[in-house]
């Protein structure tokens, strides 16, 4: 099977499997699931559910990031782990979109990623799923080990990882593809213990039955 049949069938499984995957933070504007993402990092999607609701009733605009004192943001973003950098982050990020976007979040990879601790993941998930605009593919952790577990990509790095999967991997389902990979990731294909004989991508993955024994 060569790489793009791989990849053809890989997206036909997955789809199959997963029909209603979708990003699993909780939002509800671009604004929200930008400061959710930010908060996601070393963290759990579950954990920052948790955290968001009485955090976005306190901040509806970037401008009340700024003008909430920085301890109180920290106290409420606690138990996401790194909260003083990620609150730091936050506050610069949101000072940044009050001076310069008018309060709103920007949709181009350039300007979201002048934007404090948003870096190509952070902005590629705001991009697919708040504006349905695909300019990358968003390499999580999950994505880069079932890359390459399934053959997508020999490559190591992120970055790398990224450009492989987007020449392999239609357009208008770049944002979708990341989210198949990381339903299957957290499911299925764990990083210690994945369950290869049930797993519904079994016949087509390179690695089943290969990994941990
Ligand atoms: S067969 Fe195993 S290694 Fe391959 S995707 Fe499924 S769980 Fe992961």
């Amino acid at each position: 099977m060569t790489r793009p049949e791989r990849a053809a069938a890989v997206l036909s499984a997955l789809a199959t499997t997963y029909p209603h995957a979708h990003c699993e933070l909780d939002y509800t504007t671009p604004l929200e699931l930008l400061v959710a993402t930010i908060l996601s990092a070393q963290c759990t999607d579950k954990r920052v559910n948790l955290v968001t609701p009485p955090l976005f009733r306190v901040c509806r605009l970037a401008a009340d990031y700024v003008a909430l004192p920085a301890e109180q943001l920290e106290e409420l973003i606690q138990s996401t782990g790194f909260f003083r950098a990620k609150a730091k982050n936050i506050r610069a990020c949101c000072a940044a979109l009050a001076e310069r976007h008018g309060g709103e979040v920007p949709r181009t990879m350039e300007a979201l990623t002048a934007l404090a601790g948003v870096g190509r993941k952070t902005a590629n998930v705001v991009l697919g799923n708040a504006f349905g605009i695909n300019v990358g593919v968003v390499v999580d952790t999950h994505v880069l080990r079932l890359s390459q577990r399934l053959g997508l990509t020999k490559q190591t790095t992120p970055e790398k990882i990224e450009l492989d999967l987007m020449r392999l991997i239609p357009r208008e389902q770049w944002a979708l593809f990341s989210h198949w990979l990381i339903w299957h990731g957290r499911r299925r294909c764990t990083a210690r213990w994945p369950d290869c004989p049930g797993c519904e991508l079994r016949a087509i993955c390179p690695s089943a039955d290969k990994i941990g024994r």
